[in-house]
């Protein structure tokens, strides 16, 4: 932190390039949920609206509304998934466009 204070103080305001090679350690971090669409149910689909704390998630009749702008890569609904959901392992998310953050998920299988 007081390097890249320092380097700012010497610089000007500075940022530096997005990294080439991602880091190893970076395969660690919580990531968004993704969603076997087969193994949903309806009744699974509301529990796991209800346990997002950032209401990231909402069910519209057979679909399974996933915000990924809203997520914080809690966990709360992989937990609660029982096979259905898991780690998606993805954390570069960054888009310019709101709505191509928001998922549509099947109930039950089938396109979506
Ligand atoms: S990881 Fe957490 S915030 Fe993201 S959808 Fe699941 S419960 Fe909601």
């Amino acid at each position: 932190m007081a390097y890249w204070f320092l380097r700012g103080l010497g610089h000007g305001i500075v940022t530096t390039r997005y990294p080439k090679a991602i880091d190893v350690w970076t395969q660690t971090l919580p990531t968004p949920p993704a969603f076997h669409s087969d193994r949903l149910t309806l009744a699974l689909a509301d529990r796991l609206v209800a346990v997002c704390p950032s209401r990231a998630l909402a069910r519209e009749a057979d679909e399974l509304v996933v915000d990924l702008g809203a997520c914080t890569a809690c966990g709360r609904c992989i937990d609660e998934g029982r096979g259905a959901v898991e780690a998606s392992g993805v954390f570069e998310l960054a888009s310019t466009s709101r709505e191509r953050l928001v998922k549509r998920v099947r109930i039950g299988g089938g396109a979506g």
